[in-house]
């Protein structure tokens, strides 16, 4: 299914972060990986980055992760542990 992984040397790639112009503020990455995900390559430059596509969820190794309704069952590790690095999507109490 996916897997496909490719790795480049350093490059500048968009941050995500604006200036006060509007004006995209690149960071210069030794290394990047991205993963094929839907015929697209998704950079796998954070915590956790996920396929604008179909959602799947990539480290940032490039390999899948489990759907995040399974986080923390095997691992051990807490939600809130991984939203502590990856605060970007929204967490209900349960
Ligand atoms: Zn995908």
């Amino acid at each position: 299914m996916s897997g496909e992984i490719r790795h480049s040397g350093g490059e500048y790639v968009d941050s995500g972060l604006r200036d006060v112009n509007g004006k995209p503020i690149e960071k210069w990455v030794r290394s990047s990986t991205e993963v094929k995900c839907c015929d697209e390559w998704v950079y796998c430059g954070g915590f956790t980055n996920t396929c604008p596509s179909c959602g799947t969820d990539y480290n940032m190794s490039g390999q899948q992760l489990a759907p995040r309704s399974q986080w923390g069952e095997d691992t051990g590790e807490s939600l809130a542990d991984i939203l502590d690095i990856d605060s970007g999507w929204e967490y209900e109490n349960r």
